[in-house]
């Protein structure tokens, strides 16, 4: 762990060198009576973190709390997002976490899960700059690009100072990227060289990315090949990355295409070997994993600001909204949704990490989760009555966002269908 970046992770959150289970004396606050309830961990979930764990998701939180919340609003009403993010992430080695070397922290699959959950209480906005970097980017070049393309880019990317998209949406192909009309073929007069024409859409970072990772089908063998596009040496008129202005969700992110048009890229930016839909797969299985424990972040703040305004805002003889029954269930539900999703999520981050976690499950913990995250916070919104219709409120804000968790990385309907064909052996994608 001699890595800068480790280090910084490492003495900002106290961390031990060994992950241990928490002694039985700290795994909850107890009374003389017995354990007590905590509403913001219902199920104990700390209990099962280990002390390395506890102390990234603190790291992590304080980062959120301190330096994101502030300019989150500005931010959405904006529509703004700001590449030093990145940058500031990078210095507490929150990029790329899991990863091991190359300036990455190299922690635990549930320990990463943990600071998409802190940044996503924020927002998902926040969360998906994040995601798309750490794990659709870096994840796939760690795992599938050549010994030079990790050495040239993970450094960098892991402390923000480069940038990356990951481009796999097409305009007239999104739950369905294996019919993707982008093409790469030999470079009709660069040696060494492919050409990509095609174009990307609702691509996150992508007006300000360094790095593109897109996707594309070899002419030649007409199979999903992975390519790194370095925007600082692409010529003139063959890549453009415009923003997709005016959203209503995910406005503190940013987002837009990518046009390729006879794009210059050297065959050595080319992954080496993973070719077929298993290259962005396999990156979108691990961000997807993330999301999972993020939207549970994203719902646990809808609860903490739901609870505070029902316990203040007083109505008929002076009663708090807290005091009410229909008041308290939409409470009850939601907590208790949070709770499961958080288990299921680590449950399935310890199995990824032992090698026996299985695509389904990923998909399963993240539709369910994106699920209940938009459902749960769209009746929270209710309890602020017209007070909702404000972005002071931020309830809003998590609502519009979900509907987008709930669509990138698999909308919950194509997850149902990977499930189904899991248990039924029959595929009704088609
Ligand atoms: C803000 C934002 C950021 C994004 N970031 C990225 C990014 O960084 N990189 C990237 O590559 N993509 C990104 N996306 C794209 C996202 O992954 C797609 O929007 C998503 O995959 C859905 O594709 P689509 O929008 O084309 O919808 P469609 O595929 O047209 O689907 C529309 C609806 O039809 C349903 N449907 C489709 N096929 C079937 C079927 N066979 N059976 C039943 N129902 C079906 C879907 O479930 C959905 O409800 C982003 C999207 C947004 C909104």
């Amino acid at each position: 762990m001699s890595l800068l970046v480790c280090r910084t992770l490492r003495q900002a959150s106290g961390l031990r060198p060994t992950a241990k289970i928490q002694p039985r004396s700290v795994r909850a606050a107890s009374t003389a009576a017995g354990p007590a309830f905590d509403w913001t961990d219902p199920l104990a979930s700390k209990s099962i973190l280990t002390e390395d764990e506890l102390a990234i998701a603190e790291t992590a939180e304080r980062y959120s709390q301190e330096q994101l919340l502030p300019r989150v609003l500005q931010a959405y009403r904006d529509e703004h997002y700001d590449p030093k993010i990145l940058e500031e992430m990078g210095d507490l080695g929150l990029l790329g976490a899991t990863i091991e070397g190359y300036g990455c922290a190299g922690v635990s699959t549930v320990a990463g899960a943990l600071i998409t959950r802190a940044v996503e209480r924020v927002d998902s906005g926040y969360r998906s700059g994040m995601s798309v970097q750490s794990s659709l980017v870096m994840g796939g070049i760690y795992e599938h690009g050549s010994q030079e393309q990790k050495e040239k880019h993970l450094p960098l990317m892991a402390r923000g100072k480069s940038i990356g998209a990951f481009g796999l949406t097409e305009p007239n192909h999104g739950s369905d990227p294996g019919s993707m009309e982008t093409v790469a073929k030999p470079h009709p007069t660069k040696t060494g060289y492919f050409s990509l024409s095609g174009s990307k859409t609702w691509i996150t970072n992508s007006p300000i990315a360094d790095v593109l990772l897109v996707w594309a089908k070899l002419q030649s063998t007409g199979k999903i090949r992975g390519f790194l596009v370095e925007r600082s040496v692409c010529p003139p008129g063959t890549l453009e990355t415009p923003a997709i202005k005016n959203k209503n969700g995910l406005r503190a992110s940013i987002t837009g295409m990518i046009h390729l048009d006879g794009c210059p890229v050297p065959e050595a930016n080319m992954f080496p070997e993973v070719e077929g839909l298993r290259g962005p797969f396999s990156c979108l299985n691990s961000a997807r994993y993330g999301i999972s424990l993020g939207v549970m972040g994203a719902l646990e703040d809808a609860i903490a600001r739901a609870r505070e305004y029902a316990l203040e805002r007083k109505q008929f003889k002076g009663n708090p909204l807290a005091k009410y029954q229909l008041i308290q269930k939409k409470l009850a539900d939601a907590a208790t949704d949070a709770a499961y999703g958080t288990l299921a999520a680590i449950q399935v981050g310890r199995l990824k990490d032992q090698g026996l976690a299985t695509p389904e499950m990923i998909s399963m913990i993240k539709r369910r989760n994106c699920d209940v995250a938009l459902s749960n916070a769209r009746v929270l919104q209710e309890i602020f009555g017209g007070n909702a219709v404000s972005d002071e409120y931020m309830i809003g804000r998590h609502v519009a966002n979900l509907f987008v968790t709930q669509t990138y990385e698999g909308q919950s309907d194509i997850h149902s269908l990977i499930l189904g064909r899991a248990i039924t052996g029959v595929q009704a994608f088609a």
